[in-house]
């Protein structure tokens, strides 16, 4: 009987040890692995800028004596574009895993940020916004640059998953002591058993991306968003119906 006791105990004793390893390479690896997104991240964005730098230059001049070309090379800004900020994304991730993402708080006015992020997107996707603003301002206290990420990448994703001829809505709203913006589209929708992991760190949901496949995409753009969200002590969520379409909405505190 004390045999077969001390058996299981030294066999419980292996197996915590086991779990206890393999949590810690599961850290290691982990840690490479931002490290790795750090480093090439950084390396990356200085021959991105030169690149974006040389073919403007390259554009202007060929404007004027080859049209056909010059559109060959807006093309091409358009993906450098596109790079950068997965590059950029890349970067704000890594701070994130060494808890170095800084804010820089100001007083602000959140309907001047969802109307600037808002005309860029909508510009850039070549799409209409349909965008609800308040009367009155939205004082939150916020980092503009952070904040305006948050909004680029909710509206990046409502283009990129809906198709052309559906429309994209910004709303920005006050309830209580928050404010409140949601980005809606009549896109794809979001299976149910995906909805719990859209947040997560590298998460993308099967079909669709696979179906948007031209898009590139990393799955990272929420999971940034959120942490961002938090650290304005906030929150961000999702109601989202397959074939229907995605809100995705984010709240921080009103200033005093
Ligand atoms: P990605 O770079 O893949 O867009 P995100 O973190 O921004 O990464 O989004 C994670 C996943 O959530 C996406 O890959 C996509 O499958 C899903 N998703 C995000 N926004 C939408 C949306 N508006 N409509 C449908 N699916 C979405």
């Amino acid at each position: 009987h004390r045999v077969a006791r001390e058996i299981s105990v030294a066999l419980a004793d292996i197996q915590s040890r086991r779990a206890a390893e393999f949590h810690a390479a599961a850290v290691a690896e982990s840690r490479l692995k931002d490290m790795f997104l750090g480093i090439a991240s950084h390396e990356l964005r200085t021959p991105l800028t030169c690149l974006k730098l040389n073919v403007q230059l390259v554009h202007r001049e060929l404007q004027a004596l080859e049209p056909r070309l010059a559109e060959r090379l807006e093309r091409l800004t358009r993906s450098i574009d596109r790079m950068t900020r997965l590059v950029n994304e890349m970067l704000s991730v890594s701070a994130i895993a060494a808890g170095k993402l800084a804010l820089r708080e100001t007083h602000c006015d959140l309907r001047a940020i969802c109307r600037s992020a808002g005309a860029e997107q909508s510009q850039v996707a070549r799409r209409p916004l349909s965008l609800h603003l308040p009367e009155e301002p939205v004082h939150v206290l916020a980092d503009e640059d952070r904040t305006a990420e948050v909004i680029t990448n909710l509206l990046a994703n409502a283009y990129k998953y809906s198709a052309a001829e559906e429309p994209v809505d910004l709303s920005l709203e006050q309830s209580g002591a928050e404010a409140i913006v949601t980005v809606k589209d009549r896109g794809p929708g979001i299976p149910r058993d995906s909805l719990p992991h859209v947040f997560d760190r590298f998460y993308r949901v099967p079909g669709v991306s696979v179906r948007t496949g031209s898009y590139v995409g990393l799955g990272l753009g929420l999971y940034l968003s959120k942490a961002i969200v938090e650290q304005h002590h906030g929150r961000i969520w999702v109601e989202s119906e397959v074939g229907r379409g995605s809100a995705f909405s984010f709240s921080m505190p009103l200033a005093a």
